[in-house]
């Protein structure tokens, strides 16, 4: 079985429901990308990130809010894109 992490909310995907519709060539999890396979807009995933971590870790929001910022600063797919000019 192949373990990946995710590309944009370094979610570790180790089963099919974990990659977008069981593919597991995805660089991104399930979470991430809507039903059609698109990137989900990076508000979004923040948002999904921090509710996780809230939920998981008794973290408070703002508390989660700084650790996503945080990680997200430091995940390649986020920092290509920031790069780019707007
Ligand atoms: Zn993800």
């Amino acid at each position: 079985m192949p373990v990946s992490t995710c590309q944009t909310c370094a979610r570790v995907m180790r089963e099919k429901k974990d990659f977008p519709r069981g593919n597991f060539s995805s660089g991104f999890c399930a979470d991430c990308v809507d039903e059609k396979g698109v990137l989900k807009p990076k508000e979004i995933i923040r948002a999904n990130m921090i509710r996780m971590r809230v939920k998981q870790s008794g973290l408070n929001e703002e508390e989660a809010a700084e650790a996503v910022d945080n990680l997200m600063k430091r995940l390649p797919a986020w920092n290509q894109m920031s790069k780019q000019p707007a």
